[in-house]
């Protein structure tokens, strides 16, 4: 009989088994909303990246069932042959013009947007200068560039200058972070790294995927929080969370955009997305510039749960934006207070190595601009009834 080559990845999940880390898919029984059914049971959603309702918003509801009566539901091609739609220009100048740049481009996810671009303006000569908690998208994205990548601890803006200025001034260099990081809910210290950039001339880049639509005017991203425009090369966002829909963008230099337009790969060889998916973030971005109260309301949901969480005495590390991580350090500790959680009524991931570091497993909370102040402090009467149970408070 033949012995099954795949024995390893079952041996691999036994393991993960017996390590208490093994996740069966939740799985929603409706829509994607800040109160929803999971698994057969109601629970206040804190796992989503919804930030702002979108998923379910009516007008971008009613775009995207307008786009696929009027355009069909796919584009049989690729971009760069026959895919390309008036709607995903419109969509580009759009969102051009919302970032204040030259140009966009969208990818089919904020995945390939990062790794696309990445690996394409740099190459084996070149060197990736790298936040250590960046996505790992970006992680892909360098490696397959086959660039030198040198990575600085999180945060570290003094490593990461110690480690520009010891490379030649003639090395074509990228500076490269996160605008929110996805685990921790802190930001990018951006300012800090333009001055970097500009006094060594690197290429700077940052991957704003939790700040679209979260942070800035309107929810321009980090680089108008912080005042930078002008300041970063390569802008990614999102149109996955805070827009409600999917896909990903790249904003910056017409040059720019150009180039990726003939070497990014996943532009290059995989198919663009359906009309409703354009016509859906073109509905986003006109909520976004009409309804800035989503974004309010987001913020004061972000300082009423947060404050919560830290008079309960957890770890919520050092997060500044709509995610705060409870840090409990053991991964199965943290299995256990999700799942108990979710029996209580609260949706909230719980989180171990390898996404993040083997004693720094957390349960991840996101509120929204759609939870209600009742269902807030329900999910915080859980919190603390949880943790005294397991020890944690
Ligand atoms: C979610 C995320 C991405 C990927 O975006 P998708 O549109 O979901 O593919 C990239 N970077 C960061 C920091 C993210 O959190």
């Amino acid at each position: 009989m033949r012995r099954d080559p795949l024995q390893y990845l079952a041996d691999e999940l036994t393991s993960l088994r017996e390590q208490g880390l093994y996740r069966r898919l939740r799985v929603l029984d409706g829509e994607q909303k800040a109160h929803a059914a999971v698994d057969g049971r109601s629970v206040v959603n804190l796992s989503s990246n919804n930030y702002l309702g979108l998923t379910t918003h009516p007008r971008l509801r009613e775009r995207a069932l307008e786009a696929v009566r009027e355009l069909g539901v796919g584009t049989g091609s690729v971009r760069t042959i026959a895919g390309t739609m008036a709607i995903h220009m419109e969509l580009e100048r759009r969102l051009a013009a919302f970032k204040r740049t030259e140009a966009a481009v969208v990818f089919q996810s904020g995945f390939t947007a990062n790794a696309g671009t990445v690996s394409s303006i740099l190459g084996r000569e070149d060197v990736i200068v790298s936040d250590e908690l960046n996505h790992a998208s970006i992680i892909d994205g360098a490696r397959l560039s086959r660039a030198t990548i040198k990575v600085f601890p999180h945060r570290d803006v003094a490593a990461a200058r110690t480690i520009v200025s010891g490379l030649p001034r003639t090395q074509r260099t990228l500076l490269i972070t996160d605008g929110v990081f996805s685990m921790d809910g802190d930001l990018g210290p951006l300012p800090d790294l333009c001055d970097i950039a500009d006094e060594f001339g690197c290429i700077m880049m940052v991957d704003d995927a939790h700040a679209s639509g979260v942070f800035g005017k309107n929810g321009r991203g980090t680089v108008d929080h912080f005042g930078m425009h002008g300041r970063v090369d390569v802008q990614v966002g999102t149109l996955s969370k805070a827009i409600g829909a999917l896909g990903g963008y790249v904003a910056g230099s017409r040059a720019l955009i150009e180039f990726l337009c003939h070497r990014a790969r996943p532009f290059l060889f995989s198919t663009s997305h359906p009309p409703a998916v354009a016509a859906a973030c073109l509905a986003a971005i006109d909520v976004l510039e009409s309804e800035p109260e989503l974004i309010d309301r987001l913020w004061e949901n972000t300082r009423m749960f947060k404050s919560g969480l830290q008079a309960l005495g957890l770890d919520t590390g050092g997060s500044e934006s709509p995610i705060t991580p409870v840090i409990v350090g053991d991964g199965a500790l943290a299995m256990r207070l999700s799942d108990r959680l979710f029996e209580e009524g609260v949706f909230a991931q719980g989180i171990a190595f390898p996404t993040v570091a083997r004693d720094k497993a957390r349960v991840r909370t996101i509120v929204s601009a759609t939870h209600t102040r009742d269902e807030l402090r329900f999910a915080l009467d859980c919190f603390a009834r949880v943790g005294r149970e397991l020890g944690i408070v």
